[in-house]
């Protein structure tokens, strides 16, 4: 018979024949595989101890997010003083004023208030001391009425613009670590409102808790001021103290830091740190 390689059954053939050794080969390849895997299998049952017990995971729980002042505030009678209550209270508003100087007349402008400048800053963010953020609203709490801040922070400007004598030229309002109020609806008992800020110390050690008297005469105060280690307390009379930023007829108190807790050390004005020390928009 005539062998034509054209012939349909002959081509058929030879594929076949393809077909089968193509599967022989990749049959092969993966037992090949396969005895690859068992060689660095190693064999194991995962056993479970008596003590052992199924985990079940919790479902989840509902948390609400931490609140703002403001939030907390609407649930107490009054609100919880921020360093924001700190802000100077200078105002281009105000009028000029001028104070005679060696015989010269002197301009004194006021500052344009918390829209012109910052607070101190302290490593690029706006900072008045913790302490006298605390001292209020301790004040607050105890006494549930209203703490009256007269005079945070002040700038340069603002603070020669409100109280222009020399011997208060280094005054901490300007660093942040000064401040001065009267507790609303306690203002003829100022003295019960030093007793609570003494209180505030009890069980925080002696240098806090024992309070001593400063006795020199180089004060602006009739009354003696108090210190312990962390702060100075003024109380001023209604005759004494007066300034722009207290005009009011009441006697009032002044807090000042005097000792860093955080940094470990005393704390010292320092003109630069007054007057370069603040964003001035
Ligand atoms: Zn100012």
């Amino acid at each position: 018979m005539f062998r034509n390689k054209n012939n349909p059954i002959i081509v058929l053939s030879m594929s076949i024949r393809i077909l089968i050794l193509a599967i022989l080969f990749l049959n092969l390849s993966c037992s090949r595989r396969d005895e690859a895997q068992k060689k660095h299998q190693k064999a194991g049952f995962v056993e479970r101890h008596h003590h052992e017990r199924k985990w079940s995971p919790s479902l989840p729980q509902k948390k609400s997010l931490p609140q703002y002042p403001w939030e907390i505030a609407q649930k107490t009678a009054h609100p919880v003083i921020t360093k924001e209550f700190f802000r100077c209270n200078g105002s281009s508003m105000n009028p000029p004023r001028f104070i005679q100087r060696t015989k010269v007349n002197v301009r004194l402008d006021d500052c344009g208030g918390a829209n012109s400048h910052s607070l101190p800053l302290k490593g690029e963010k706006e900072f008045i001391y913790p302490i006298l953020v605390d001292l209020l609203n301790y004040l607050q709490e105890k006494t549930e009425h209203k703490v009256v801040i007269t005079c945070g922070h002040r700038c340069p400007q603002h603070h020669f613009y409100a109280r222009d004598e020399v011997q208060n030229r280094y005054s901490k309002h300007m660093i942040g670590a000064e401040v001065a109020f009267y507790v609303s609806g306690m203002e003829d008992e100022p003295e019960k409102v030093v007793e609570l800020l003494m209180a505030y110390y009890d069980g925080r050690g002696p240098e806090y808790t024992q309070f001593q008297r400063y006795t020199k005469s180089d004060t602006d105060v009739s009354t003696l001021p108090w210190y312990n280690k962390e702060v100075f307390i003024k109380l001023y009379q209604p005759n004494e103290g007066r300034d722009f930023d207290n005009r009011h007829p009441y006697p009032y108190i002044r807090v000042q830091v005097r000792y860093d807790r955080d940094l470990g050390k005393r704390v010292i004005f320092r003109w630069d740190e007054a007057e370069r020390n603040i964003l001035r928009y």
